[in-house]
């Protein structure tokens, strides 16, 4: 992979600059994505910000780098203790709001995981949930009241955003803006209501709370990923990354929690992904054009397809969703896929012949140097895409009277492998297969954990249809083999 192995430049919200990523350890990725708030199905505009993270994540991968990737999952959050408090009896005891809150977000995690694996989104390697780090949160808590950056009012705990000179480096505020001593306790709110914002909740009636130094109460989503991300990946980050709407409060909030405890700066480059939108208009119930994945798979769409729809156009970019949109991306699937079954029957007859300087080799060569030129040229995906193209229609003009010799055969397929290691979208044969049945034995996992039995079955029917036989073994892993 040496050819490949360079330098990947990425763009940083905090300079506004694409720079080069230079990891904190040497080929090593350190990698925090926020991961979803389990209360409902993820529709696509959420499923474009991991797929756009997957494609980050193999991008390093394939050009030679380790990459450690934590995605939280935020199991305490107002929209999940609004969803599924409500049908409680008001005199329920805190265990049984914590149970019901519980079953609700187990049962979307598990959902949430089974997408992933459809899409072939590459399990993160920590998926911590929130709830089981609240001693962290407490603990960071109490640091910031230490140094002067918490205050306590009425049992809940906010950030003085006027002790960090930072604060608004991400989101390009003006200080001058901020309303100092105001403070907010909702998670989110716009940017033209810049406040200290909420740490740590105290209790209301009807809500599922936690012991702690300042009463009863529960953590603010932003200090939620400060307290994981420090504790799984430390001091020093590589890449923190979201959709552009985390930029502010949530991710400018992390900053604030994070550095105020650190005193130095924690991410080094904060990347984030564009917004979809559904022909040509903003995604929303109300206007019939909200769409979760399964929405789309009952209309027959293959989910890599969506894949390839997403992946295809620049993460920076407003991408506009259509069906007309999704059935050019499978149109450009079959192309690639039919090219990769014709070269794979290549290589009997002896090559040739090629006009000096135009034979496949020089080709495969141009179309390599361009396709990773562009990827590591903050993930540009059209571009790398079209070397791929041009190469294939090369090969396809000479279809007839010209053969590749084998071993032209076999780089030209080594580079359709390691293409597709980013797009996961035209695989070999077994390995796409083995990559599918690692995802669904890994939702399957999560459904029985979440005791979501219909869930699970369901994948089990689905590992079934690729006659695979799940093993559940006895130390409590989970194999598989052929049936
Ligand atoms: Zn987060």
């Amino acid at each position: 992979m040496d050819k490949t192995r360079r330098t990947l430049s990425l763009f940083n919200t905090l300079t506004r600059r694409v720079e080069p990523v230079v990891p904190v350890v040497a080929d090593q990725i350190s990698l925090y994505t926020c991961g979803p708030t389990v209360y409902n199905y993820a529709h696509i505009g959420n499923l474009r910000t991991f797929l756009f993270q997957d494609l980050l994540k193999r991008t390093f991968q394939a050009t030679g780098y380790g990459v450690r990737h934590c995605m939280n999952i935020t199991d305490v959050e107002d929209k999940i203790i609004r969803d599924s408090q409500t049908a409680l009896p008001a005199d329920a005891t805190n265990e049984v709001r914590h149970g019901a809150m519980k079953a609700l977000t187990d049962r979307f995690t598990a959902i949430f995981l089974e997408d992933l694996a459809a899409l072939r989104v590459q399990p993160a390697d920590l998926l911590p949930r929130a709830t089981a780090y609240v001693p962290q949160m407490i603990r960071l808590i109490q640091d910031l009241e230490a140094r002067g950056l918490a205050y306590v009012r009425e049992g809940s705990v906010y950030y003085r955003i006027a002790g960090l000179p930072q604060y608004g480096c991400l989101a390009h505020l003006d200080r001058e803006g901020m309303q100092a001593g105001a403070s907010v306790d909702a998670d989110e709110y716009e940017r033209d209501s810049v406040t200290d914002f909420v740490l740590w909740k105290a209790t209301k009636a009807g809500e599922p709370w936690w012991d702690s130094p300042w009463g009863q109460g529960r953590p603010g989503w932003h200090i939620e990923c400060s307290a994981m991300g420090l504790e799984l990946l430390g001091e020093r980050v590589d890449i923190h990354s979201g959709g552009v709407d985390l930029i502010f409060p949530h991710h400018e909030n992390e900053i604030a929690q994070s550095e105020g405890c650190l005193g130095h700066r924690w991410v080094n480059h904060w990347v984030h992904g564009e917004f979809l939108m559904v022909e040509g208009q903003k995604m929303a119930k109300s206007l019939g054009n909200f769409f979760t994945l399964r929405d789309l798979v009952d209309k027959g769409v293959d989910p890599i397809a969506l894949r390839y729809a997403i992946q295809s156009n620049h993460y920076r970019k407003v991408l506009n969703f259509s069906f007309e949109g999704l059935r050019a991306a499978e149109n450009s699937l079959k192309r690639i896929r039919a090219f990769r079954t014709r070269i794979e029957g290549e290589g009997q007859a002896g090559g040739g012949p090629w006009a000096e300087g135009s034979n496949p080799a020089d080709r495969l060569d141009q179309a390599r140097e361009a396709f990773w030129a562009a990827m590591a040229d903050d993930l540009n995906t059209p571009e790398a895409l079209a070397a791929l193209f041009t190469l294939i229609s090369d090969l396809n003009a000479q279809d007839d009277h010209v053969a590749l010799t084998r071993e032209e055969r076999d780089a030209v397929l080594a580079f359709l492998d390691e293409t597709d290691r980013i797009f996961a979208a035209w695989p070999h044969e077994t390995a796409s297969l083995d990559a599918e049945v690692e995802a669904l034995i890994e939702a399957r996992r999560a459904a029985k954990a979440a005791r979501n039995w219909a869930e699970a079955d369901r994948v089990r029917d689905q590992l079934k249809a690729l006659g695979i036989i799940p093993e559940d073994r006895k130390d409590g892993t989970v194999g598989w083999r052929r049936g």
